[in-house]
């Protein structure tokens, strides 16, 4: 009988686990032999608590139950990011999981706005996003699934723990056949020569060989960086914070549906609202501010008792130049990092592990390597031109760090988007990958930047009519959000927490 194929993760946080869910939920035991190790004594990065809408894809796939997941990791419901003090002190925006408009009815709604408001002030642009609107209002309930309806145009994530999370995937991997192995690795064994990872052997002695190894091990990249030493592309010359101070601080009365991000002298601050605690944390630069400063900023700026001491973590931005090489493939902080500003990490593990399954089983291991590759470049450089537009389209003159990033240079593809949007308002979608076309107007809308001109097909419509329909469009969006209930009353119906701090 043929041996089964055999993958060994290393690690066992977010990553790890949403691996072997993954993994194990298409995979028999029979046919697949998965093992994840991981040590207790290291730990997981333990931060992580704010998420993107396709987490729900992920949870559907390997068939969790939304409620129960919700109760068991004390999640909240996110709507979005509010982003204050960004582009300029005193400005306030929101970043929704939603559309501008309703795309179900056809129309472009921001050059159609823009005309309305060519003259004189008009609505602003927000009063015509459902999800916003709810943000503001603090409200929540499930979208309609008609695309029709006004109640079908956003979506939802969740904030929760990401521990429990991890604990959560990990009891559904063992039910599936994951074998689990406590211990630290100490040693990793390759093939003369083919270079490949043969073993990795753990501080007891036990040595663990596999076909294929899935390196989750968090900062330490143990495999992709340590072992097989890929070149890493450095990106801190854009996304300048290094650092992050983490402060968690008792349960809020009123629980809000967004991650709220401040942005401060030398970084920027966040506060992520769970069922049974608040996640802080300042995320700065420490060439700008030393860390005792960076940590009695946060700490004189948080609401409620902190509840554990402060804890100090350091990164760079920037990913290896091939998160799969060999026969190992990097998966989460393992294989980069970009800093939490939109909550990306494990919207990019998600990606990974579905390219990586969707290719497997490895017949032609080149030409796959190569696709696996181009897809997750694809994604990462994507969202770091996200993240740069944050901190360059700014008209902040208060400190060295705004200074510094309103004046560097950018990546070309960013430079390109911004000119298209400053030109005619135009934004590029795409069919893959983050972010869409809502995420690119909220963003650079928010930070400022507007257009010199409308769309040449809007020019001709009548502005009085234009204003007319969205005058009506924005009065349907608030009387519909007045009757939704408050959050912390779906909270309390659909899914209140089951694990007490
Ligand atoms: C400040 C900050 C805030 C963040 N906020 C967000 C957010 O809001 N949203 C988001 O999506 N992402 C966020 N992230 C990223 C997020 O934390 C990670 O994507 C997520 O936690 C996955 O981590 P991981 O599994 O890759 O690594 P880890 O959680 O660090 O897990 C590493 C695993 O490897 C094991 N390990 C390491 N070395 C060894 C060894 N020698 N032997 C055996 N086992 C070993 C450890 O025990 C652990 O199990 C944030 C990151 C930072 C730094």
């Amino acid at each position: 009988m043929n041996k089964p194929y055999q993958l060994v993760i290393v690690g066992g946080g977010t990553a790890g686990w949403m691996f072997a869910t993954a993994a194990s939920h298409l995979y028999s035991a029979k046919q697949l032999q998965i093992i994840l190790i991981e040590s207790e004594q290291i730990g997981s990065v333990g931060v992580g608590e704010a998420t993107l809408p396709q987490l729900q894809e992920f949870n559907k796939f390997v068939g969790i139950d939304e409620q129960d997941m919700m109760q068991k990791t004390n999640a909240t419901v996110k709507l979005g990011i509010k982003f204050d003090d960004w582009g300029s002190i005193g400005n306030s925006y929101v970043h929704p999981f939603g559309q501008y408009g309703n795309k179900a009815k056809g129309n472009n709604i921001y050059q159609q706005w823009a005309l309305a408001n060519q003259d004189s002030a008009f609505l602003s642009l927000p009063q015509l996003s459902y999800a916003i609107q709810l943000c503001l209002n603090n409200k929540f309930e499930l979208p309609a699934q008609d695309p029709n309806q006004i109640k079908s145009t956003y979506s939802y994530a969740y904030h929760f723990d990401a521990t429990l999370y991890a604990q959560y995937l990990r009891s559904i991997s063992e039910q599936f056949g994951v074998t689990r192995i406590e211990g630290m690795i100490q040693t990793v064994s390759n093939h003369v020569q083919s270079g490949d990872i043969k073993s990795v052997t753990l501080k007891d002695g036990q040595v663990i060989s596999g076909d294929f190894f899935i390196d989750c091990s968090g900062f330490r990249s143990l495999l992709l960086g340590d072992n097989l030493q890929t070149e890493f592309e450095d990106w801190s010359k854009w996304l300048i914070c290094d650092r992050a101070i983490a402060a968690p601080t008792e349960k809020l009365k009123t629980i809000p549906n967004y991650t709220l991000s401040t942005a401060k002298e030398a970084g920027w601050q966040w506060k992520i609202p769970l069922q049974h605690r608040t996640g802080n944390g300042y995320v700065y630069c420490s060439d700008m501010i030393n860390e005792q400063a960076a940590m009695d900023s946060l700490l004189t700026n948080i609401e409620g008792k902190p509840l554990s001491d402060p804890k100090v973590l350091k990164f760079k931005a920037g990913r290896y130049a091939k998160t799969w090489n060999k026969n190992c493939v990097g998966i989460g902080l393992a294989s980069g990092f970009l800093e939490p500003l939109e909550s990306t990490s494990i919207y990019l593990i998600q990606t990974a592990i579905t390219s990586f399954l969707r290719l497997f089983p490895l017949n032609n291991k080149e030409v796959i390597a190569n696709e696996f590759n181009r897809n997750i470049d694809n994604e990462y450089d994507r969202i770091r031109d996200f993240l740069i537009l944050h901190y360059h389209q700014n008209q902040r003159n208060d400190s060295e760090l705004w200074r510094y990033c309103q004046n560097m240079s950018v990546p070309d593809s960013l430079k390109e988007k911004m000119t298209l949007f400053e030109q005619r308002g135009y934004i590029d979608t795409y069919k893959y990958g983050l972010f869409n076309h809502g995420s690119w107007l909220s963003v650079l809308h928010g930070q400022g930047l507007r257009p010199k001109e409308i769309d040449p097909f809007t020019r001709g419509m009548s502005a009085l009519e234009i204003q007319k329909q969205l005058e009506e469009f924005a009065a349907e969006i608030e009387e519909s959000v007045y009757k939704v209930p408050r959050h912390n009353i779906f909270l309390q119906n659909y899914c209140p927490a089951k694990v007490k701090e």
